[in-house]
C-alpha cells in the first residue's frame, strides 16, 4: 500500500510518500512560504537526488498540486499517476474527545476538525486547508485524519481534568488533551520490541524533546498521563513556549504590559521558553553553544529545561509505580548525550543509571544505560511520518 503522508502548517506543507509494504520513503519533501507573497520554497528528495526550487503558492491547493506534479513528472517522478496512491494521510494537531483514534475523513470529520480549530487556530485550520486541497488535486483518494491528541484519549477523569467548575469542562470541553501523540505511540511500541516483551506488561516513560516537547506516561500500551495539557503549551519549558507557569503570573503580566488575550497568547507560546529566558535563540545547540562560552542565561534556559524534564518523569516514575524504560526521542533527545546525561544525573534513588560509554555522541537506537541500571534508558528515533502512515493503513482496513 502506498501512502501519502501530509503535514499542513498555516504556511508550510511536508509530505512524504511511503510505500507501506517494505517501509521505503520513496519521496519527500516540503513547500515553504505559502500564502505569504512573494516566492515560496520547495524541495523535494526521490531516488537518491534533490531538488530545490522557487516556486508560487498562493494557498495549500497550489502546494499539493505542486507535490502531485513532483510525485507523478518529472526526472524525480516516482508513480505514474496520482490514482497509485491507496491513501493519504493527514496529521491533526486537535481532535478534541471525538477521535481515540484515527478517522477517515468525511463531512463529519472535517467538520469536527474545523470545530476544535478553536483550541488549536495554527494548526487545525491548515490541516483542513491541507485535507481540502488534496480532495480537488486527488479526487477519489481516501484521506485519513491522524491525531495528535487520539494516543492520549486513555487518560482518565483525575488526570484530564482541570480543577475549574464543573460546568467549564462540560461546556467548553476544557481539560488536558496532551499533544506529540503519533510519535509516543511509536517510541513506546519501538522500546517494547528492543525490550522483546510485549507492551502489555510495560512501564514506559517516554520523552519527546524537540523544539516543541513533551513526557507521557505509558502503562500497559496505554497513556496514565502526559505533559501538554489543554494546547501543546503546558508541561515542560519549549524553545519559545513556558511549559507550566502560575496562570496568576499571566494574569499579572497582561495587566501590567497592557497585552490583549492574542498578544499574551504570543508572549507564551512565542516570546517564552528557552529563547525568552536566554534572551538569544530557542534553538538547543545555540543554548548549549553559548552556555559553554559562559553565557549565565544560556546555563539558566538549560537548567531550568532539565529540572522541568526531570520532575515530570520523577512524578510518572511515581505514578506509574515504578518503570521499565525511559525513552528519548526528538531533536533533542536523540541528539543531545549531554542533556540526556544532565536529566539522568542524581537518579540513583531510583536505580536509573546511564552509562557515559553508551550515552556519550550516541544519535542513533540504543540502549544507553549501565547494565545494573533498574530501569533501561533508551535513545529511539521517533518517525512521526512513518507512525501517520501505519495508523493511515489501520483506519482504512477498519473502515471496509
Ligand atoms: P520540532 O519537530 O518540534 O520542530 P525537532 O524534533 O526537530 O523539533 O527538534 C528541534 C530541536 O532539536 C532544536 O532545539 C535543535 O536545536 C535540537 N537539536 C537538533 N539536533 C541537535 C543536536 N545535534 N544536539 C542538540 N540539539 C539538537
Amino acid at each position: 500500500m502506498i501512502v501519502l503522508v501530509m503535514n499542513s502548517g498555516s504556511s508550510s506543507l511536508k509530505f512524504q510518500l511511503i510505500n507501506m509494504d517494505n517501509g521505503e520513503v520513496m519521496s519527500k519533501g516540503l513547500v515553504e512560504r505559502i500564502g505569504l507573497g512573494g516566492v515560496a520554497g520547495f524541495e523535494v528528495k526521490a531516488k537518491g537526488e534533490k531538488i530545490k526550487k522557487d516556486v508560487t503558492a498562493d494557498n495549500h491547493k497550489q502546494a499539493v498540486a505542486l507535490v502531485v506534479d513532483a510525485l507523478t513528472k518529472g526526472d524525480l517522478a516516482v508513480v505514474d499517476d496520482f490514482s497509485m496512491i491507496d491513501a493519504i494521510g493527514h496529521r491533526v494537531v486537535q481532535g478534541g474527545d471525538s477521535f481515540p483514534k484515527a478517522a477517515v475523513v468525511d463531512q463529519r470529520v472535517k467538520d469536527l476538525v474545523k470545530g476544535y480549530g478553536v483550541m488549536a487556530p495554527l494548526h487545525n485550520y491548515a490541516a483542513l486547508a491541507g485535507i481540502e486541497a488534496c480532495e480537488e488535486n486527488m479526487p477519489g483518494i481516501p484521506s485519513v485524519c491522524v491525531f495528535d491528541t487520539s494516543y492520549h484519549m486513555t487518560m482518565d477523569p483525575a488526570h484530564y481534568m482541570y480543577a475549574i467548575p464543573y460546568e467549564d469542562y462540560e461546556n467548553l470541553k476544557v481539560r488536558r488533551y496532551g499533544a506529540h501523540g503519533t510519535s509516543h505511540k511509536y517510541v513506546a511500541r519501538e522500546a517494547a520490541k528492543a525490550l522483546g516483551r510485549p507492551i502489555e506488561e510495560l512501564k514506559i516513560i517516554t520523552c519527546h524533546l524537540g523544539n516543541g516537547a513533551s513526557i507521557s506516561a505509558i502503562n500497559g500500551g496505554k497513556i496514565v498521563d502526559t505533559s501538554m495539557g489543554f494546547t501543546p503549551l503546558e508541561g515542560l519549558v519549549m524553545g519559545t513556549r513556558t511549559g507550566d507557569i502560575d496562570p496568576a503570573a499571566v494574569l499579572y503580566i497582561m495587566k501590567h504590559k497592557g497585552l490583549s488575550p492574542d498578544e499574551m497568547d504570543t508572549y507564551v507560546n512565542k516570546q517564552s521558553g528557552l529563547l525568552g529566558v536566554s534572551g538569544l535563540s530557542n534553538d538547543f545547540r545555540d543554548i548549549e553553544g553559548a552556555m559553554d562560552e559562559g553565557n549565565e542565561r544560556a546555563q539558566l534556559a538549560y537548567d531550568m529545561f532539565v529540572l522541568r524534564a526531570k520532575k515530570y518523569i520523577g512524578a510518572y516514575y511515581a505514578e506509574l509505580n515504578g518503570c521499565d524504560a525511559i525513552v528519548f526521542t526528538a531533536g533533542i533527545g536523540e541528539n543531545d548525550d549531554r542533556v540526556r546525561a544532565s536529566i539522568c544525573a542524581d537518579f540513583d534513588a531510583l536505580g536509573i543509571k546511564l552509562d557515559p560509554a553508551k550515552n556519550d555522541g550516541c544519535r542513533e537506537f540504543r540502549d544507553v544505560s549501565t547494565d545494573d541500571s533498574k530501569a533501561r534508558v533508551l535513545v529511539i528515533p521517533t518517525n512521526e511520518e512513518y507512525a501517520i502512515a501505519s495508523e493511515t493503513v489501520e483506519a482504512i482496513a477498519e473502515a471496509k
